[in-house]
């Protein structure tokens, strides 16, 4: 656990968030529960943002609300003043309905549907990050149907591939995302879409990975993306307006991951604007607007999860598996990816360590083991668990595998706790069946 100013164990061993001890939600609440430091979500984004303002000047930061998204994370930007960055209809629609003002959106996808296109041209997204040839085509007839112009960034891939702790450079990447800068793929889109009378090439947008604690990997980012912008502008005169370096920055999970305060995610950021104030300078291009598209590092470590322990199974010396209330459905990570957690009891975080168990969820899935081989004291049935760092991917990849309802979410922030996502009800799971 990462303690915080709004997240610690208090003088009896309870695990208090924004001031309210975490067992006194999870019974007011019920668990599983999910909830989110609002305090802790707003610390990040002005610290981004600040450190945008004061390290480079022209920039703002978007939130990446594939990592956690609802009506109240939407609120919450439009009060902080950060952009985001929306993937779906569904993501844009929700944004829409928390009074999200869209013209800070950033439009991301693979495959744009075209009723998503027209639904975020309607809403008055402010632009496109286009990510394939038929997208620029069908962007480029929608908008001339309508008589309108549209702000475009065009999704490149740099080569730079990071994986967590290192990163490796690649001359042929086997992407989905993005139009490759080295096989010549990122050019021949850019001359396109500059062709093109209704769209209004901004810009570049490269992601080059996430939970990436390397910072190096950013920094060749940049040197690759302002070459290449060098070229753009010197041998094309198509100038680069604004470049957006995507998000990535990792989190503190377990012990072996560094424990990263506010202070570390403007180190992040400082490096990027020193990084390309520097290569603008000797490379001779037009200064850019600067943006960068956190989500992980902005929710994550915010989002912690309740639990109420059930079943205990000791399958003598091999393992224990202490049942919770919760599973895949909840959390697809640990299935996904092998994720790991820290976990405590809430209530009981002085006790003395006594044993080595895995924490299973509820779901009919031999893989559906959400905290494996974490140290705890002994748990009771009924006591409440808490797992750290689930703010971000947690929900937001929520299902009703084996009809097991989502839970809610709830936002607390100065001993105050509200509901922003009421738990679903078994009415619910069944609202569109026939
Ligand atoms: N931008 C894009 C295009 C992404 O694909 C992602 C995550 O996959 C992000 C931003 C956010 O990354 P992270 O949550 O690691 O900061």
């Amino acid at each position: 656990m990462n303690e915080r100013a709004t997240m610690k164990i208090n003088s009896q061993g309870k695990l208090e968030i924004g001031g309210i001890p975490a067992s006194d939600l999870a019974r007011r609440y019920g668990t599983p529960l999910y909830v989110m430091d609002e305090t802790y979500i707003r610390q990040v984004v002005r610290a981004y943002r600040d450190t945008i303002a004061r390290t480079y000047g022209d920039g703002n930061m978007a939130y990446a609300s594939k990592a956690f998204s609802c009506k109240a994370i939407y609120r919450i930007m439009q009060e902080e003043g950060a952009c985001i960055d929306v993937v779906s209809g569904g993501e844009i629609y929700t944004a829409k309905a928390a009074g999200f003002d869209l013209s800070l959106a950033y439009f991301h996808g693979n495959n744009k549907l075209e009723e998503e296109i027209e639904f975020a041209l309607e809403s008055g997204v402010g632009t496109f990050v286009v990510d394939s040839y038929d997208e620029i085509e069908i962007l480029e007839r929608l908008c001339a149907a309508r008589g309108t112009r549209q702000k475009i960034l065009i999704r490149v891939n740099p080569g730079v591939e990071a994986h967590t702790h290192t990163f490796v450079q690649t001359a042929t990447v086997d992407s989905k995302f993005g139009f490759s800068v080295r096989s010549g793929e990122a050019l021949d889109a850019i001359l396109g879409a500059a062709s093109k009378s209704h769209l209004d090439f901004a810009g570049l947008h490269s992601h080059i990975g996430s939970q990436i604690f390397d910072k190096q990997a950013f920094v060749l980012a940049v040197d690759v993306l302002t070459d290449f912008a060098a070229t753009l502008e010197h041998t094309h005169g198509i100038a680069v307006r604004e470049l957006n370096l995507g998000g990535g920055f990792a989190i503190h999970y377990t012990a072996e991951d560094p424990r990263y305060n506010v202070e570390e995610y403007c180190e992040y950021v400082r490096n990027l604007t020193r990084a390309l104030e520097s290569d603008v300078a000797r490379k001779g291009i037009t200064r850019p607007y600067f943006m960068i598209e956190p989500g992980r590092s902005i929710v994550g470590e915010a989002g912690v999860t309740l639990y109420t322990v059930g079943a205990r199974k000791e399958i003598r010396d091999v393992r224990t598996y202490l049942a919770v209330d919760g599973g895949m459905f909840e959390n697809i990570r640990p299935a996904l990816y092998d994720s790991r957690y820290e976990v405590v009891l809430a209530d009981r975080a002085f006790d003395p360590i006594e044993e080595t168990v895995s924490v299973a969820g509820k779901c009919c899935e031999s893989g559906d083991v959400l905290y494996k081989d974490v140290a705890l004291p002994k748990a009771r049935r009924g006591d409440v668990l808490a797992a750290f760092s689930t703010g971000a991917y947690g929900y937001a990849m929520s299902s009703n595998y084996n009809r097991n309802i989502t839970p809610a979410v709830v936002f607390v922030r100065d001993k105050e706790s509200y509901v922003a996502v009421r738990r679903q009800t078994y009415d619910d799971l069944i609202r569109n069946d026939q």
